[in-house]
């Protein structure tokens, strides 16, 4: 008989929660440029950064850097593949340490983007009015 169980590995696996993503975001982060965007402890040799999709790959969501936050392996499976705007709405914590790890990142070219303007954007669209963050690199007469 098959084992239709809701906690078999098979069940609960989804495209979110992937570790062989390509992006230098992962090098970066690992080498301290930021903390976790979703608990705010750093990255370190046995607790390093995956590659967390705020659009679900599996919901459609693409994968490159606009779409990547650095949070841990265990921050990652936890969200699994819930919708951003949902997630954030019950994990209002999390608004900050987003923010903080958009702050510590702001400047750095990644992947060839200039990743906080990029994610901030998706960020936003993700959240659907419920929050928002900040993109800029700062007001100025280029703002
Ligand atoms: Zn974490």
């Amino acid at each position: 008989m098959m084992n239709l169980s809701f906690n078999s590995p098979s069940n609960t696996a989804n495209n979110n929660v992937r570790f062989g993503y390509r992006s230098d975001l992962k090098r970066i982060v690992n080498a301290g440029a930021a903390d976790c965007a979703y608990c705010e402890r750093p990255f370190t040799e046995s607790n390093r950064a995956t590659l967390e999709h705020i659009r679900p790959h599996s919901k459609g969501g693409v994968s490159n850097v606009s779409n990547y936050l650095p949070v841990h392996a265990r921050c990652n499976q936890i969200r699994g593949n819930e919708d951003f705007a949902p997630y954030i709405r019950t994990h209002q914590n999390k608004i900050g340490y987003i923010q903080n790890t958009l702050n510590e990142l702001r400047g750095q070219i990644i992947d060839g983007r200039d990743y906080v303007p990029a994610v901030a954007r998706t960020l936003n669209r993700e959240s659907q009015g419920y929050t928002s963050f900040h993109g800029a690199i700062h007001k100025g007469i280029n703002a």
